[in-house]
């Protein structure tokens, strides 16, 4: 079932366990925008029939957030224009090189250009795909990109992120509302889960630009304002303590700097500061 934001924003929960991220849709007077299409064929079809059950203008847009598979690959479903930033286009491209059968699959993730979760994914939300293709992106856009949809404008940005080099937000101005993808997320080098420390204040900067109440998140479906400044809080206070590959020196440094132990949330964002620095030094 999509859950009901306003009048004209709905979306589909992210689903943790199937690998599914928050899908979203706008609708304006004319025509309705969905934002990422999905892990897979399988959860483009279920965000699909659920569409259909409303009375809302027929999809003629869809935005790709970011170019990670589970955001994309369910692109082919939509009979609509699909819109993406430059670098999520490259990125893109080199899936559409691919072949889906199960050998192919096996070697992708043999040479860690694909995960095994990515690969069992497709295998059980993919039917039929020994011929599939990806198709290819419509609509390249550098840095922003408007989209009026019937009174009802869509601004497209692509903006810094602790999480990939081609996110992109999707706010809606008359309803504040702001789909952030996963770009408020950290991401797994080497093994190593990390936040690109240097994006953080550049990305909240680029996010607090525009003024937003709710916001939606790829793993997370929704936040308010108050839990998104507590997130911020949280992982900019991390941020400052953490100067080096020293896990030991942060912890002290945040004690000294905030008179208490840091919290569970405060401690796994250390971590991942100091895992970029580690990153940072190999
Ligand atoms: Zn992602």
């Amino acid at each position: 079932m999509l859950n009901k934001l306003s009048d004209t924003i709905y979306y589909l929960a992210n689903q943790e366990d199937r690998e599914r991220p928050t899908l979203g849709l706008i609708c304006g007077d004319q025509y309705s925008l969905i934002i990422d299409s999905g892990n897979s064929t399988q959860h483009a079809k279920d965000f699909l029939q659920e569409i259909k059950k409303l009375n809302v203008p027929p999809v003629r847009y869809v935005v790709i957030t970011h170019a990670h598979w589970d955001h994309f690959l369910g692109m082919n479903e939509f009979d609509a224009t699909v819109i993406v930033n430059s670098q999520t286009y490259k990125m893109i491209n080199e899936w559409k090189r691919y072949s889906f059968d199960d050998i192919s699959l096996q070697q992708y993730v043999k040479s860690n250009q694909m995960s095994t979760m990515c690969m069992k994914t497709i295998q059980t939300d993919m039917p039929n795909r020994d011929s599939f293709k990806l198709n290819s992106p419509d609509v390249i856009f550098e840095n922003t990109l408007s989209i009026d949809l019937g009174n009802k404008v869509c601004i497209l940005e692509k903006i810094k992120s602790t999480h990939t080099d081609d996110s992109t937000i999707i706010y809606i101005p008359d309803e504040k509302v702001i789909f952030l993808g996963d770009c408020a997320y950290g991401t797994t080098t080497n093994s190593l889960f990390h936040y690109k420390q240097s994006m953080l204040l550049p990305m909240i900067k680029d996010i607090q630009k525009f003024d937003a109440e709710m916001f939606l998140l790829g793993h997370e479906s929704i936040c308010d304002s108050n839990e998104m400044n507590i997130y911020w809080e949280e992982l900019t206070s991390a941020s400052r303590v953490v100067k080096s590959t020293s896990l030991e020196k942060a912890i002290e440094l945040f004690k000294v700097e905030n008179n208490r132990d840091p919290n569970d949330n405060e401690l796994f964002f250390i971590k991942a500061f100091v895992n970029d620095h580690i990153i940072q030094s190999q």
